[in-house]
Parts: structure tokens; C-alpha cells; sequence
């Protein structure tokens, strides 16, 4: 039997009330699962301190010696029990706050400790909050007489509990890491009140790889370890847990970082060749008479190079015979809606239908009127479906769907229930690609015999690595350039106190017939304080701009009357717009030229990003104005510098990874697709990703059919993952 598909709480030391506690708190079932909780840092403890030579000013540290009393302080939330430490150099107190009675009956006093912790000065006293501890080894017969202490330690005979400390302080460390590296694991509160701390996980750990006499098995055929120089997993798995030298950690952690990427580009892989295998795609080799129609003579400017290479990609993949799924990356105002419409001519030209579906009820309306500007008097007809249109319009649309009067239907969420049939679906277009997951994409396919080719729109551009993992099913298209004419933006962080100032540029701008915007953050939480921070900016702008027409939009107001708001705004009725984010998605107004950002430490970096393309539509130079209190932490103000650097869309995106990691990037948690990354991370190891997803490439290509013996071991691990990772399903 394989000792890692083992219950957990038969491991030695675990038991049914950790195992329930660790199966709980960081899912680990069974022994495998421990194998591969890594560790999150290493310690090197292959130094004891002295006492004597600590400061309150030393990172963690290691102390071997003696509890010699314990005291409880304090009452109710404030109680602590405090412990007496001494190894014959000095003394420190160990402080307990929470999980005392556990400390209490576990530690005793006269039995030597190896005590690990950050030191620090309170009271004028040196001590450790929250320490680690582990039993020194027992001193040898001889050296210490434990029978001989009691009596000594109950006095006040300091010359012999020095003595008695100093022995104890030859005593050697615990047997960890050859290297002196010790692992530290996470564990959660509720854990380290169970004493389940990370010195718990590692004798945990330890016995365990103790335990496993036999070599564990490869994971990876040898070709691949041996094209990459890689360790073996049994070598790469003990060393993370217990690297028996820094060396060896870095390529333990290569390997395993590797391995994890290998494996989720290979699911995915995989994954894209059964999809092509399985679905035919439409083939629309015309061009013809709408495409050819709206370019001679209803286009209104040239289309950038970028527009028409990606234009092309698409092209191509629509013939091609194979279904198409591709992402479309594009800045805000690249032009991405044009590419759309094009596209979906194309497919009209080929005799179906296309569907252009948007996130918001706002932004599908838009999509349909500027698409019916667009085509003019062309006969093409686009409908409308939201959860709005209802009753007769409701039916209409049905009725014109199924009978293939309607050539391009534009929506939100609505047109992909069940009961929407179409005639001939042949392409779908997703704009702001980050809402919806796999399994809804997979649910369009449902509309047609035949699979209709989806186009992924997002303006929220996603560093390749990370769309390589969440959108890694997906062929990329980039427009990485705007139309021409238009100035970058000028971005500027004040503070309150330059409130002068900012009224300068908005008072010169206005002067010059321009527009402006001021948002506000609007956090759910804390709606009405935000409410109050917008009424108290509205009420300040009037008075400051009196000769000014101001508005003021919110997402308390009724739908009808922020539209009829946003409209005057649109008009030039108004100059000014004070409103909270709900304009982030969706307005155009060329004529504004200033975006001015209240507290915008409290936008994320993409948020900002897309409310200032708000401004800089038109061809005059526009400001964006990034308004914070004084008092910032370090990541905020760099993350704000971020968007003063530069208006490059993915510049921007790579810098939000950096700052913030991958799982708070916005808009991803939503994807459905593998993020809990175990080792790996998607901000730091691009290069081992690319590698990965080469390799899982190449794999697929030459074993296309999963024959070659040698790939076995391959096919065999992915189950296994699959099953484990409840996230892994989500692709397919
Ligand atoms: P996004 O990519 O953010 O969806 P849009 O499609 O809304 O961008 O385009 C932004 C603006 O640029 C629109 O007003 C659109 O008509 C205009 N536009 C698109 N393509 C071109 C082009 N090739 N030349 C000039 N203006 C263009
Ligand atoms: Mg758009």
C-alpha cells in the first residue's frame, strides 16, 4: 500500500483531533498532502545564541537553556503567562497570550529547551513573545545530574543554576537540515492555539521523511529531468523540506516550482487538443459584401496596423476550420469595439450570426448604439438583450434569432440562458473577458451544431504569464497601439494641501471649453461614508465654480435618472462630473480632458488605470490628477508613481502582479482556473513558466495521441492532480 495516499491521523504525532484540524485548516488529508506542504521560509538555525549576546534588536533567534519558573500576569484579555528562561549567560522571559494552558502542561521547568523566536526589549526586560519550542536532547549521564536540580532551582543558589544553564548550553541542536536550514510551515490561529505551530508541523515533517525509506517515485519521465538538469523528486522533496544546503533548496525549488507549471500548462494543453479534436470548427472563407461594404464606404478613419494584424489573426482562424478561441488584448481606446464589428461582418458574410456580449447593462446599450453608427444604412440589423428588455421587445428578439432576421445580437449575461436559440451562431465576441469563467464560455458553444469562434475582448491587459495560466486555452491577439493623434495622458499625484493648485488646471481647462471628472471611491462597506465624501466634494465644486454647471452621479440613483445626469454631462449641458465609480466602464466623452482621482490610494492600480482612459479621447492633451492624503504607505506611493511612470495598459498590469502577487489581482479570482499555486509564483518565475509551458508544449506535439510509453508516468500524475485539486476541473 502507498504510505502517501495514507489517513493522516494514523502519522505518528498527528491523531484524529489534528488530523481534523489540519484537513480543516490547510486541507491536508493525507500523508501525501504533507509531503507537499512547503514550507514558507528557512530559518538557519545552525547557531545558538547566548542570552548575553542578544539585543532587542536581532531578527529571530535561537536560545538553548532552561525554564526555571512561570508566572501568570495579567487578568481576562490581558492575562499572559510568562516563563523564566535562563542558560547561565542571562535570562529572558518567554510570553505566552494565547494557548497558555497548552504551554502549561506541555513545558516544564529544569528540562533543557531549544527556544526559537524574535527577541525583543519590554519593560527593560529582554523577551520572546510566542516562541517556538523543542526539547533539547536529554544531557548525557554524567554531564547533568537532572535528579540532583530541583532543590537547587528552588532557591535563589544563582551560582548553581548557572552551572547547571551553562551545561545545558552545550547541549546541540535537534538534528534539522544538515545545512542548519529549518523550515517554517503557515498554520493558522486556530492551529497555534492547539500548539499544531510550525514546530509542530516540522517534527511532523520530519518523522515522516524519516519514515519514507524507499525513494518516493518520479513525477516527471527521466527525458524531462534529464533535459532540464533537474533533481529527483525524492532529492527535490526532501530538500525543501530539510535542504541539506542552500544550494540544494535553490534547485529543489526549481524543480518542484517547475514541475507545478508544467503540470497546469500541460492540463491545459491538453485540454486545447481534445477541444480541437472534438469540435469542427465553422469555416467562413468569405469576405464578402457587408465586410467589403462597411470598409470602402462606411469606415470613418483608417484602422491602425495593430487593428489590422489582429483582424487578420482572427481571419485566419475563422477559415482555418478549427474553432476559434482567441483573446484580444487591447489598451482602453484602442479601438477594440471596431475589431468586433468587422469581425462579426465576416461572419454574417459567411451566413451566421454573431453575439457581442458585455458585462453591464450600460455597457451592452453603448456597444448597440455605436454599433448602429457604425453601420448606418447598411442592412445589417443588431438587436439588443438585457435583463431590461422584456414583454414583446422580449419575444421579438427571440422570434428574429431563430429565424435569422437579426445578424448580430448585443447583451449581457441574458443571451446565454438557455431558452436564447439563434438561427446560425457563428462567432461570439465577450468584452471584458475577466467576468466570465470557462464553464459560461463552454455554455456558448452549446448554441450551435457546430461550436460558434469566440473572441475574448479585455481591456484590463494581463501580464503573459498570468494569462498564460488563467488564459492559457486561449490563442493571444494584441492591439498595442492606440489611433493616432491622441497625446498621452499627464498624470500627476497631489496631496489635499494642493487643492489650490488643482483648482488652477481645472479652472484653465474649463476656461478652454473642456470637461472634467472627479471620482470618488466607493467601497461597499462603507457606502455611506462614501456617500458623505462625494456630497461634501459636490457641495465644494459648486461653490468654488460657480459660473460652472456641475453634476452628480451615484449608484444610488435611480437608473433613469444617472442616465439622464450622465447624458446632460454627455451633451455639454455640464462642465463638471462628480460621481463615484460607476462611470469607470462604459462612458465616452471626448470632450473631457481632466480626470481628477479623490483618495486614490484606495484604488486598485487597473480601477485607476481604466477611469483615467475616461480622459485623453479627443486629440487635445488631457490631465489626470491622483489625489491622496499625505500619509501613504510605501507600496501605495509606488503604486501611484506606477500610474504617474507611465499609460502603458500592460506596463501597468506587470507592476500591479509585482506589487500586489497574483491572487489579489483584479479580476482574477473569478476565472475558475487553477491559482492555488503551491511554490510557484507567477509574478517572479516567468522564466520557469515559459519554460514549463514549452516543454508541456513539445510533449503534447510529439505525443499527440498519448502512446509513447515513456509519457505514461505523465498522463498518470495529471490524474492525480486533477483529482486533488478541485480547481484543475474547472478547465474542462
Ligand atoms: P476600446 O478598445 O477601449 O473598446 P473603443 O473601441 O471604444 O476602444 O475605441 C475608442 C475610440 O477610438 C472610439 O471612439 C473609436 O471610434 C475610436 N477609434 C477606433 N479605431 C480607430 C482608428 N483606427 N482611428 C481613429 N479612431 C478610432
Ligand atoms: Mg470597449
Amino acid at each position: 500500500m502507498n504510505i502517501l495516499t495514507q489517513d493522516i491521523k494514523y502519522l505518528q504525532g498527528v491523531g484524529p483531533n489534528r488530523a481534523t484540524l489540519l484537513a480543516n485548516e490547510l486541507n491536508i488529508k493525507t500523508v501525501g498532502d504533507l509531503l507537499a506542504y512547503y514550507p514558507y521560509k528557512y530559518v538557519d538555525r545552525s547557531r545558538i545564541y547566548k542570552i548575553s549576546e542578544i539585543d532587542g534588536s536581532m531578527p529571530y533567534v535561537q536560545l538553548c537553556g532552561q525554564i526555571f519558573s512561570f508566572d501568570t500576569v495579567g487578568e481576562g484579555r490581558n492575562k499572559r503567562l510568562i516563563a523564566h528562561f535562563a542558560d547561565g549567560t542571562g535570562t529572558i522571559d518567554l510570553v505566552w497570550f494565547q494557548g497558555i494552558k497548552y504551554v502549561a502542561q506541555n513545558y516544564d521547568c529544569r528540562k533543557s529547551y531549544i527556544v526559537f523566536g524574535k527577541p525583543t526589549v519590554f519593560n527593560g526586560h529582554l523577551q520572546i513573545a510566542h516562541p517556538e519550542i523543542d526539547s533539547a536532547p536529554a544531557p548525557k549521564e554524567g554531564e547533568l545530574a537532572q535528579a540532583a536540580i530541583p532543590d537547587i532551582w528552588k532557591g535563589e543558589l544563582f551560582g548553581e543554576y548557572e552551572r547547571v544553564a551553562t551545561e545545558a548550553h552545550r547541549v546541540s541542536p535537534p538534528p534539522m537540515g544538515v545545512g542548519g536550514l529549518c523550515p517554517s510551515y503557515n498554520t493558522s490561529e486556530k492551529m497555534k492555539r492547539s500548539g499544531l505551530n510550525s514546530s509542530a508541523i516540522v517534527k511532523l515533517t520530519a518523522n515522516l521523511l524519516k519514515l519514507l525509506k524507499e525513494p518516493l517515485a518520479e513525477t516527471l519521465p527521466p527525458y524531462i529531468v534529464q533535459q532540464h538538469h533537474f533533481m529527483s523528486y525524492d532529492e527535490a522533496v526532501r530538500n525543501i523540506h530539510y535542504p541539506s544546503s542552500p544550494e540544494a533548496l535553490r534547485h529543489a525549488q526549481l524543480r518542484l516550482k517547475f514541475e507545478e507549471l508544467f503540470y497546469v500548462q500541460l492540463n491545459i494543453l491538453r485540454y486545447v487538443k481534445d477541444r480541437q479534436l472534438r469540435y469542427k470548427g465553422i469555416v467562413m472563407n468569405t469576405v464578402g459584401e457587408q465586410f467589403n461594404g462597411f470598409f470602402y464606404h462606411h469606415l470613418p478613419f483608417q484602422l491602425t496596423e495593430a487593428q489590422k494584424r489582429v483582424i487578420r489573426e482572427i481571419r485566419t482562424d475563422m477559415k482555418s476550420g478549427r474553432q476559434m478561441n482567441r483573446l484580444l488584448q487591447g489598451d482602453v481606446g484602442s479601438g477594440k469595439t471596431l475589431v468586433a464589428l468587422m469581425v462579426a461582418l465576416i461572419a454574417i458574410d459567411n451566413g451566421c450570426q454573431a453575439c457581442i456580449m458585455a458585462p453591464t447593462e450600460i455597457l451592452a446599450e453603448q456597444h448597440l448604439a455605436t454599433l448602429r453608427k457604425f453601420l448606418g444604412d447598411m442592412p445589417v440589423r443588431v438587436e439588443l438583450l438585457t435583463g431590461s428588455v422584456k414583454g414583446k421587445r422580449r419575444t421579438e428578439v427571440f422570434k428574429g434569432l431563430v429565424a435569422g432576421d437579426i445578424d448580430i445580437l448585443v447583451g449581457t449575461h441574458a443571451v446565454i440562458e438557455d431558452n436564447v436559440l439563434f438561427h446560425q451562431l457563428g462567432l461570439v465576441v465577450i468584452d471584458e473577458q475577466h467576468r466570465f469563467g470557462v464553464a459560461q464560455r463552454a455554455k456558448l458553444w452549446m448554441k450551435n451544431a457546430v461550436p460558434p469562434h469566440v473572441l475574448v475582448m479585455t481591456a484590463t491587459p494581463i501580464p503573459r504569464t498570468l494569462a498564460m495560466t488563467l488564459y492559457g486555452d486561449l490563442d493571444v491577439s494584441i492591439i498595442d497601439e492606440l489611433p493616432p493623434g491622441r497625446k498621452p495622458i499627464r498624470t500627476v499625484h497631489m496631496f489635499d494641501a494642493h487643492r489650490p493648485r488643482i483648482y488652477e488646471l481645472m479652472r484653465r481647462e474649463l476656461q478652454q471649453g473642456r470637461q472634467i471628472y472627479i471620482v470618488y471611491p466607493l467601497i461597499k462597506e462603507t457606502e455611506k461614508m462614501d456617500l458623505k465624501d462625494l456630497e461634501a466634494g459636490f457641495e465644494e465644486i459648486s461653490k468654488a465654480f460657480p459660473d460652472y454647471q456641475v453634476s452628480k452621479v451615484h449608484g444610488k440613483m435611480k437608473p433613469a435618472d444617472k442616465d439622464a445626469e450622465m447624458q446632460r454631462f454627455a451633451n455639454h449641458e455640464t462642465h463638471i462630473l462628480v460621481s463615484t465609480t460607476v462611470i469607470e466602464v462604459g462612458v465616452n466623452v471626448p470632450n473631457a480632458s481632466v480626470m481628477i482621482i479623490e483618495n486614490a490610494e484606495r484604488f486598485g492600480l487597473s480601477q485607476l488605470h481604466q477611469l483615467r482612459g475616461r480622459v485623453g479621447r479627443g486629440a487635445d492633451q488631457s490631465y489626470c490628477v491622483l489625489v491622496s492624503k499625505l500619509e501613504i504607505g510605501e507600496t501605495t506611493r509606488k503604486r501611484i508613481q506606477v500610474m504617474v511612470d507611465t499609460t502603458d495598459g500592460f506596463e501597468i498590469a506587470e507592476q500591479d502582479l509585482k506589487l500586489r502577487g497574483p491572487g489579489d489581482l483584479e479580476g482574477t479570482q473569478q476565472s475558475g482556473m487553477a491559482f492555488d499555486l503551491k511554490i510557484a509564483n507567477l509574478a517572479r518565475d516567468g522564466q520557469i513558466l515559459t519554460i514549463a509551458r514549452d516543454t508541456a508544449q513539445s510533449v503534447i506535439a510529439s505525443d499527440p495521441e498519448e502512446r509513447n510509453p515513456q509519457n505514461d508516468i505523465l498522463w498518470r500524475r495529471l490524474r492525480e492532480l486533477r483529482k486533488d485539486n478541485v480547481n484543475w476541473g474547472a478547465i474542462s
